[in-house]
């Protein structure tokens, strides 16, 4: 059986992901940190959705536990194989740099830099066996261009963005490809409370975006025809930058 395994697959735009790799065929491997009400409302969603799932809890900043439960699951499941990794969980903790505490900084990078680390250290071995794979990183505009208040988070992305590039390159020769997504604005429980009517005014296309128009390119990448494309950083932004 093929599995995706989406991080952060139990809110925002990892749900819609979920909900799209399930549209693909996939089984879903839906992780999440602490969430387990919003976890299963996704697994019900991804049934919706002709597919089925699996709950995963871990904290991908937490080493330990990423590969204790991980190792686990691959052992006990030697019939499954996880063709596609979308690694998607990410906080923002915003703050003026020279106001910023060393755990804002430390908790931004654990999130999102070093969970990409530790989770794909793990899951790419089997792809390079197999000799395929896909691995998606939800990175942002913010790795890009920079966004003031958001120096950990910019630093953050911009370290996922640089190791997709590299990466890419290790593994291209086994059929992995590496890609990252860059969205601008989305509407999710992370862009709740900013000013969306004057953020709106800035984007060519005068709104937000929604997950699922994030998910619709992961699900491009995910895909067999996406196959001669690696190391690329799409933007979805509505124009914002590019
Ligand atoms: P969200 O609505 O806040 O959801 C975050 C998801 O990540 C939740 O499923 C959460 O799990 C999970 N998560 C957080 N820390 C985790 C950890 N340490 N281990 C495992 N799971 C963890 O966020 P979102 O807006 O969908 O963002 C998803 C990704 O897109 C992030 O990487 C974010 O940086 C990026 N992004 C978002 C936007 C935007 O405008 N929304 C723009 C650019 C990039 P629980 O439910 O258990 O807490």
């Amino acid at each position: 059986m093929n599995c995706a395994l989406v991080t952060g697959g139990s809110r925002g735009i990892g749900r819609a992901v979920c909900i799209k790799l399930a549209t693909q065929g996939y089984h879903i491997l839906i992780n999440y940190k602490e969430n387990k009400e919003a976890a299963e409302a996704t697994l019900s969603l991804v049934r919706e959705a002709g597919s089925d799932g699996t709950l995963m809890q871990f904290d991908v900043s937490n080493p330990g536990e990423v590969e204790s439960v991980l190792n686990a699951w691959i052992e006990e499941n030697k019939d499954k194989r996880i063709e596609v990794l979308v690694n998607n969980a990410g906080i923002r903790q915003d703050m003026l740099m020279f106001q910023m505490s060393n755990n804002q900084w430390s908790d931004v990078l654990d999130a999102s830099l070093n969970g990409f680390f530790y989770v794909t250290r793990i899951i790419i071995k089997d792809m390079l066996l197999k000799r395929y794979g896909r691995i998606i990183n939800i990175v942002s505009l913010s790795g890009l261009k920079g966004t003031a208040g958001q120096v950990n988070y910019s630093a953050a992305k911009a370290g996922v963005i640089g190791a997709t590039k590299a990466l890419a390159q290790e593994v291209a020769k086994r059929n992995v490809t590496v890609n990252a997504i860059a969205p601008g604005f989305i509407s999710t429980d992370m862009t709740e409370g900013l000013p969306v009517k004057e953020l709106s005014a800035m984007v060519p296309m005068q709104r937000f975006g929604t997950p699922e128009e994030v998910a619709e390119a992961v699900g491009f990448f995910a895909s067999r025809g996406a196959s001669y494309i690696t190391g690329e950083i799409l933007n979805i932004n509505g124009g914002l930058y590019s």
